[in-house]
């Protein structure tokens, strides 16, 4: 037996685990996608401790879970220090300052909290600029853009005064003359306008392939047959997905486009899970887009060989979030009809 991703042989043992088109974290589905013996056990695990614990705990989408009830809040848990997500207060007397997300016994809630940081006073303003307590800058920096021999020109959130100036004192910045105390977001958090970010890296993107060449491999195997996704066009995706190995151009893009056909670019749309597969529309390459939540389109590049001219497996899914079903969408000039992708 070989595993489409490591292209190693292995015993029927090492091929035990369930390979799921979709990651088990977005939902469980009654009618779900799953390959069996074709992801040998070690790169499922490879992937599920490497790559599917961050598009699950450091996307938006993946935030988007425990809005949609996908995951319960009580297993809300933070992604750690290395945060894609970059939540900063935008109102309030706070405006500017970091927040994360926590989930809260005590409100039965997620919350937002600050991070341990401290703010300087702007020069000829009254609000503060936040530094978290690792990105403190130099001395010097301060002194030009900050009004440090004002009242109250520091002011300390998310940790103890002792804290701060153990970081300021590297700096030669000394908080003891003008001690401000501690501030604590979690007074009122859900009264605070928040601007969220989010930096997609490689491992997200790599988390998205692999979501379409399992969607591949899983229509492939009972439309085409089962060697296909073995042809060697189809090694640097997987090189891509399993080793992180890049090429000249990306292998995944961010495209400005819904998927379903009738939906807008910007606005709202059904809630759900979509893949799809088609030629490119220069029919030079295979193409999945995936949109998770129906919210970023991810367009993945599956294979780009001349061969794959005459492709012609074209397939949609659409996993509604609602009824937990996996519904089939058919392309738009295939058939005049319910649910069609674009
Ligand atoms: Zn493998």
């Amino acid at each position: 037996m070989k595993c489409i991703y490591c292209l190693e042989d292995k015993p029927n043992n090492f091929f035990v685990k369930t390979e799921h088109v979709l990651p088990q974290s977005f939902g469980k589905f009654k009618n779900n996608l799953t390959l069996n013996k074709v992801v040998c056990d070690e790169c499922n695990e490879y992937f599920g401790n490497n790559l599917e614990i961050s598009l699950g705990r450091d996307t938006l989408e993946g935030m988007s879970r425990f809005e949609h009830k996908v995951k319960n809040k009580h297993e809300f848990k933070s992604s750690g220090k290395k945060n894609r997500i970059n939540i900063k207060v935008d109102e309030g007397p706070f405006k500017g300052a970091y927040a994360y997300r926590e989930y809260s016994d005590l409100e039965d809630k997620i919350i937002i909290k600050p991070i341990p940081q401290v703010g300087f006073k702007k020069v000829d303003a009254h609000n503060y600029e936040y530094f978290p307590l690792d990105k403190i800058p130099d001395k010097q920096y301060l002194e030009k853009h900050f009004s440090l021999n004002t009242p109250k020109p520091i002011t300390v959130l998310g940790c103890t005064a002792a804290d701060a100036q153990k970081h300021l004192s590297e700096k030669n910045i000394s908080l003891s003359s003008n001690p401000d105390g501690e501030f604590s977001l979690s007074e009122k958090p859900s009264d605070w306008g928040c601007v969220v970010t989010a930096r997609i890296d490689q491992i997200i993107f790599r988390s998205i392939a692999k979501i379409a060449f399992n969607y591949l491999t899983y229509w492939a195997e009972r439309d085409i047959g089962q060697g296909f996704v073995f042809d060697s066009s189809f090694n640097p995706i997987r090189r891509y997905i399993r080793f992180g190995e890049k090429i000249s151009f990306p292998f995944v893009v961010i495209i400005e486009k819904a998927i379903m056909y009738d939906e807008p670019i910007v606005g709202k749309r059904k809630l759900g899970h979509l893949i799809t597969l088609d030629q490119s529309k220069n029919k030079l390459s295979i193409v999945s887009d995936v949109s998770l939540f129906n919210f970023n389109t991810y367009s993945v590049l599956l294979a780009k060989d001349n061969k794959w001219k005459s492709f012609s497996l074209r397939k949609g899914n659409f996993f509604n979030i609602a009824n937990k079903e996996v519904l089939e969408l058919i392309p738009r000039d295939m058939i005049s009809g319910q649910e069609i992708i674009n």
